[in-house]
């Protein structure tokens, strides 16, 4: 039981029965990995998505489902079409449909969640199915039974011990002597209700689940061999990192790098849990070990890069020399529970960039904030993050960064909060340039 290790298998993972019978052969392979945490097959979130928003029209809806229905066959073809598990998929597709059409006369928010949860309890009944026709026994496990959460849908925030309790109940006795499968990215509120942690949730659970379990290391298997210098798809020369501390990859992950959900390393750095990204595609192919310390730490790490950024500032010409007002603003914005991400002030003035998109900024919270100040709210902005240590001790970091980046306009940049990180925003269309131009100059091969 010491040595129990959590696996995660991402979308493409487990994008179709190949796909997962890669998944298998790695369980197989570790012994001691006792709890597998899946993402939906690739696709099947958005599916749900697009059914959940009730915006489709019935024939769009029939499209969508016969999408959804055809990568499930899929899977089961391959399994020789158990019929147990056949029907329960079968239902499962019955029950989508009728939540979708109740979605299409009064979306919900905990509608939506109930439906995009079923990608997730699909995922896994097909797994187990598969891992059983391979000879590999595992039991299916409902993660709503510990992975409690509060109720808010679509970002909801689970309870740390009511999950620690629930999992030494629950879980702890079931990973003894099997493997176990269960579901990433969904939970129950109090009344029992589906509730889901955010887009790309699945890290987070593997990684909540690793920390209620005592586990000693989380793998995260998706389709690239680690953590690289920057996202591969956006530069070619990117390459690997094998080993990263926790800072760092939490910066990484904060500012953009899809690889890891945001907050999968905060249950991590807590109990000090190793955690390996690798490739299920290539599992001899290595990947990154993210830990509390590593022996080398570069003043230049990587480079991230965070879409759809939303620039407020709010400007108050009495704001000079006057205590409360930046109390007032938190106090408004915390209220509506937006979250602030980057700050800078000036003398009558205070920028911040919010970490989602512009709906949070409802004309009600515009109101608020607009009592006490003029606010301009600026969209189609990218943030650019540079990842390393000491960037903020060692002299010359800004002018090597800034040099590389002569003819962009830059708008915000905060560097100093973090020895870890110095970031700015730019308009979204010169960002991929940005971190083509950065990504040559700082991380050469
Ligand atoms: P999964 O479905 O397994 O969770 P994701 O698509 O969420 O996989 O994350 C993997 C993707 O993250 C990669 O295909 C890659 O394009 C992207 N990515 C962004 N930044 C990085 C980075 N620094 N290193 C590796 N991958 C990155
Ligand atoms: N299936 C969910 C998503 O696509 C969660 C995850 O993959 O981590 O966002
Ligand atoms: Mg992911």
């Amino acid at each position: 039981m010491s040595q129990l290790t959590v696996a995660k298998f991402g979308g493409t993972s487990v994008a179709d029965a190949e796909a997962m019978s890669r998944c298998a052969a790695i369980l197989e392979q570790n012994p001691d990995t006792r709890l597998a945490v899946l993402s939906a097959s690739s696709g099947v979130t958005n599916l749900l998505v697009a059914l959940a928003s009730g915006e489709q029209q019935p024939e769009v809806r029939a499209t969508l489902l016969q999408q959804l229905t055809d990568i499930q066959q899929g899977i089961l073809d391959s399994l020789d079409k158990p019929d147990m598990l056949t029907r329960h998929i079968e239902d499962i597709l019955v029950h989508i449909k009728e939540l979708a059409d109740s979605a299409a006369i009064s979306p919900t928010k905990a509608l939506h969640d109930e439906i995009v949860a079923q990608g997730e309890l699909m995922s896994t009944k097909l797994f187990v199915e598969l891992l059983r026709h391979r000879g590999t026994p595992a039991v299916w496990f409902d993660v709503r039974k510990v992975m409690r959460t509060d109720d808010r849908f679509s970002r909801a925030a689970p309870d740390l011990a009511t999950l620690r309790a629930e999992v030494e109940k629950e879980l702890t006795p079931l990973c003894d002597n099997q493997l176990v499968v269960t579901q990433g990215f969904i939970g129950a509120a109090q009344d029992g209700r589906t509730t889901t942690l955010g887009r790309g949730g699945s890290d987070f659970s593997a990684a909540l689940l690793a920390e209620a379990l005592d586990a000693i290391a989380v793998q995260i298997w998706t389709d690239v061999p680690g953590i690289y210098t920057t996202d591969p798809r956006l530069v070619s020369d990117a390459r690997a990192i094998p080993e990263i501390s926790f800072s760092e990859a939490s910066e990484m992950a904060t500012f953009g790098a899809k690889v890891l959900h945001p907050a999968t390393l905060q249950p991590a750095v807590r109990k000090q849990i190793p955690v390996f990204v690798g490739s299920s595609k290539a599992p001899e192919a290595g990947g990154t070990w993210i830990r509390n310390s590593t022996p080398s730490q570069p003043l230049f790490r990587a480079l991230a890069l965070r879409r759809n950024q939303v620039l407020l500032t709010l400007t108050n010409q009495s704001m000079f020399q006057v205590h409360g007002f930046l109390a007032e603003v938190f106090g408004i914005l915390a209220k509506h529970k937006i979250s602030v991400d980057l700050i800078t002030t000036s003398e009558i003035s205070v920028s911040l960039t919010l970490d989602a998109g512009a709906e949070l900024l409802t004309e009600e919270v515009q109101a608020e904030l607009g009592k006490h100040c003029h606010l301009k709210v600026e969209q189609g902005l990218a943030l650019v993050a540079l990842i390393g240590n000491r960037m903020s001790e060692v002299n010359g970091t800004g002018t090597r960064v800034f040099q590389a980046l002569e003819n962009v306009n830059i708008r915000m940049i905060c560097y100093g909060a973090s020895p870890h990180n110095l970031c700015f925003l730019v308009q979204e269309d010169s960002a991929d340039q940005v971190i083509i131009d950065l990504h040559r100059e700082l991380l050469p091969a």
